[in-house]
């Protein structure tokens, strides 16, 4: 689903040293540019030497209005005087990372002379250039670290996927179906201060009309979905009809979506008006293709779920929509088990999903179709969007996943088990101290650092959950924060 993308490379210089040494310094850049592209999931494409305040001002409009670019990275080989730079920075709309490297990796003792001082002068160039970035307030990546090295590399790498997650965000559309579930509080929201801060528009359509667009699916548009299932899936049920009207769903939603350009969409169980199952397998498919979803007209779990995926592997990575479940309390084994009703994506399964075929105690329709696996072990975290009033809170906590110690034969959805950080109770604590959700969407590949970016790109606050975290200390800051984003600075 993803576009083609690229980062843009502005280096800081000045007219003081004369061509040779701009000469020099365009032409290592764009050797830079290229060898570093090699190793990074976009290309970094190197632009201008930039020496003045309009070249600045230029480069940054451009960057503004060309949808490939998806963020510029700034970098100063020689000293590059900053105040030329205000005028574009203030007007730059694309994630910005200042890039703190240098050329060279070593002090060549020999070859060293003013010469070489007056070229090779980035560890004061990027010192002025990274200070009008914090006189600007501007929110900026920094990283620093020679530009071959591996971790260097994956900084930047892991930057430029969070960007992309920027821009997703800002072209993001959501489709709900239906409205939220009566009651709920913690998935209502702003959807104007959302789409004001990230760019979502967020809006609905009737059930009534995804059920036109479900009696008009064929039969043989059915069949190539149902080879598509047998793919990738293995049938755990005769009951091919329940999993032919899951197609079926599928197939008019997938319409409905791609006719309104929504990669994310919400429906809730208490709104199925004219329809024979929930859509289990139905979603479920759906977000294996990276669409975002969201279980009881959860649209802001939704977006993320998509904008989650899109900054992982491949722009479709191994995130989910996710609900903590229940608690296995037992010293030693303390566990949070995480399922939905149905609708766990199946991108974060450790083995071949399941079709299988279940009665659903709510909503009071069909038994309907479902995918069940196992989620896979390994580091991840869990993410919630909240709107605080006024503006909005990303908490994201590590967690550690394991194979779930125990078969429960009888259980009929997908489940991951898990192990909050610092530890069950106390993460519990902290994710409540700070207003998280129930739904979360869980992801192995994007990193929590990579949200701290998104946030810090889309001017929302960021509340990390750490094995460090402290009850006490998370008060604190949580208070602190509140006052700070008040002043709305
Ligand atoms: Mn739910």
């Amino acid at each position: 689903m993803g576009k083609k993308y690229e980062f843009w490379f502005v280096v800081g210089s000045q007219f003081l040293y004369g061509p040779e040494v701009l000469e020099t310094v365009a032409g290592r850049a764009q050797q830079m540019a290229e060898e570093m592209s090699k190793q990074l999931p976009y290309p970094l494409v190197y632009k201008v030497t930039a020496k003045t305040n309009q070249e600045i001002k230029d480069i940054v409009k451009e960057a503004n209005y060309d949808d490939r670019c998806a963020g510029v990275v700034t970098w100063c080989h020689t000293f590059s005087p900053s105040k030329m730079w205000i005028d574009g920075l203030v007007k730059l709309q694309k994630p910005y990372c200042h890039f703190a490297t240098q050329y060279n990796r070593e002090i060549p003792n020999e070859e060293i002379d003013m010469d070489f001082m007056n070229l090779n002068q980035a560890a004061h160039g990027d010192r002025e250039h990274g200070f009008i970035g914090a006189r600007l307030r501007l929110p900026r990546k920094v990283i620093a670290g020679f530009w071959q090295d591996a971790p260097v590399l994956a900084q930047l790498a892991d930057w430029m996927k969070a960007a992309v997650g920027v821009l997703f965000s800002r072209d993001l559309k959501v489709m709900r179906f239906g409205d939220n579930m009566r009651e709920v509080a913690v998935t209502e929201g702003d959807k104007v201060e959302v789409q004001t801060k990230l760019g979502w528009q967020v809006n609905t359509w009737p059930v009534g009309t995804l059920v036109e667009y479900m009696d008009a699916v064929t039969e043989e548009e059915i069949d190539a979905l149902m080879a598509v299932y047998k793919e990738a899936y293995t049938f755990a049920t005769d009951d091919m009809e329940t999993v032919r009207y899951q197609a079926r769903e599928e197939i008019a939603m997938k319409k409905m979506l791609d006719a309104e350009g929504c990669k994310a969409f919400s429906n809730t169980f208490q709104d199925l008006y004219g329809m024979r199952q929930l859509p289990g397998l139905a979603s479920q498919h759906l977000m294996a293709q990276g669409y975002g979803y969201g279980g009881e007209g959860d649209w802001k779990v939704a977006a993320m779920t998509a904008i989650m995926k899109s900054m992982g592997e491949n722009g479709n990575g191994a995130s989910a929509f996710m609900e903590d479940y229940t608690y296995h309390l037992v010293e030693g084994q303390e566990y949070s088990l995480g399922a939905h009703m149905l609708e766990v994506s199946p991108s974060v399964a450790a083995d071949r999903p399941r079709i299988e075929v279940h009665p659903l105690g709510i909503g009071d329709r069909e038994d309907p179709a479902r995918l069940v696996f196992e989620g896979k072990a390994g580091k991840a975290i869990v993410v919630s969007l909240v709107d605080m009033g006024g503006r909005l809170r990303l908490i994201c906590q590590d967690i550690e996943c394991v194979k779930p110690i125990m078969d429960m034969p009888n259980l009929p959805v997908a489940r991951v088990m898990w192990r909050a950080m610092p530890d069950l109770t106390t993460g519990l604590q902290c994710w409540i101290m700070a207003g998280g959700a129930h739904h979360t969407v869980l992801s192995y590949d994007v990193s929590a650092e990579q949200m701290r970016d998104w946030a810090r790109m889309m001017k929302i606050e960021f509340v990390h959950i750490t094995k460090d975290t402290v009850p006490e200390k998370l008060e604190e800051e949580l208070f602190l924060k509140d006052l700070a984003w008040k002043l709305n600075i």
